[in-house]
């Protein structure tokens, strides 16, 4: 590991610092004359970084050698593949979830559900408990929405990923989830990326609209660190100065994370976007540099949408995406998890009501 120290610590500060190498089980030698520049050997650990990092005598860690977090690529590690369904996610496979920002109600969810599966989509998104940045707004219909979300996939067979806000939801929505989204507004609500981790499903874990690429990994650190690795990060886009998009899509952040992390990365053209003539451009940028897949709203009827409809897509142009997202795919010899056709799979026949 190579540290970097401020400028001229005094003893007493330098002293501690030091300490705290030797009970980290290092070595520590300074590469310079100036006692700037630290190199410590032995053993690393996960938790070494953030620990030297805090010190206040301490400027950057400029290497971590063995020091991996658990979301870091390091040397030689694979990538995680998530599967989701029949669907896989990283390791040179991508896949597409897709469905209306919010469930609205259960005959709607059913055609979308059926209308994703015509397109050889084999994953539905669809928000029961919303985020909303107002408190007037729609917040979702709940536990109802829940409960039509299980319904959908037990006739169709399609897996279902949702969003849980609150800590205390977590194993209701696991109960209908296949993955479970953390969206962009509780990026930073550690208790629940906890919660979440501990279930133990998917995680779909999206960057938070203000946070660093530093800060999304830290983000999934905190649910892999429960010990789930079924992990998938997701770029919506940041805030910018410009509203031409709601957000700013970070196709660096992308191309870099398919590097720094063995996570698979996935794009959301439709919040970064928050129009639907951009959604297909910003979806084959995304793919181009590097992602490992879509998620991406859909509606049959945008104007009566009760969240986002300003950004739907219709099923027709999810099915140019799927024909697209094939072809940018195929650039790189990657490939994209699609199925023949309309599942008839029954995952269970009868309902459990959601408690
Ligand atoms: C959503 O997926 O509908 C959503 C609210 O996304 P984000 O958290 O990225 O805004
Ligand atoms: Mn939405």
């Amino acid at each position: 590991m190579l540290v970097r120290l401020r400028h001229g610590l005094a003893s007493g500060e330098l002293d501690p610092l030091l300490a705290l190498c030797r009970d980290l089980g290092y070595s520590a030698r300074f590469l310079d004359e100036g006692r700037r520049l630290l190199e410590l050997s032995g053993c690393g650990d996960r938790t070494h970084r953030t620990r030297l990092e805090d010190h206040p005598g301490v400027v950057e860690v400029v290497d971590v050698g063995d020091s991996h977090e658990l979301h870091a690529r390091g040397e030689e590690r694979p990538d995680t593949i998530v599967h989701i369904g029949g669907a896989a996610f990283g390791g040179g496979h991508a896949s597409i979830a897709a469905g209306p920002c919010s469930v609205e109600d259960y005959d709607r969810l059913l055609e979308l559900a059926r209308g994703v599966q015509d397109c050889g989509i084999s994953i539905l998104r669809g928000g029961a408990y919303k985020p909303r940045t107002s408190p007037y707004s729609f917040q979702g219909l709940g536990i109802v929405g829940l409960e039509m979300l299980a319904a959908v996939r037990a006739e169709t067979g399609i897996a279902i990923v949702t969003e849980v806000l609150d800590p205390r939801d977590v194993e209701r929505v696991a109960q209908v989830a296949d993955w479970i989204q953390i969206g962009t507004r509780s990026a930073t609500n550690f208790p629940l990326l906890t919660e979440v981790g501990r279930a133990g499903k998917p995680v779909l874990l999206k960057r938070g609209f203000g946070a660093t690429v530093r800060e999304f990994q830290l983000s999934a650190e905190y649910v892999l660190d429960t010990g789930n690795e079924q992990v998938v990060l997701c770029e919506r886009g940041v805030r910018s100065y410009d509203n031409t998009t709601r957000n700013l899509l970070d196709v660096g952040a992308v191309a870099h994370l398919v590097n720094a992390t063995h996570l698979p990365v996935i794009v959301d053209p439709s919040h970064a976007a928050g129009r639907a003539d951009l959604v297909l451009p910003l979806a084959r940028a995304g793919l181009a540099a590097g992602a490992d897949g879509l998620i991406v709203e859909i509606h049959d009827d945008p104007a009566i949408a009760k969240s986002d409809g300003q950004q739907a897509i219709s099923l027709q142009q999810l099915r140019e995406l799927t024909h697209d997202a094939q072809k940018v795919l195929a650039l790189d010899g990657r490939t994209l998890s699609i199925e023949s056709g309309p599942s008839t799979r029954q995952t269970s026949s009868v309902q459990e009501p959601i408690q």
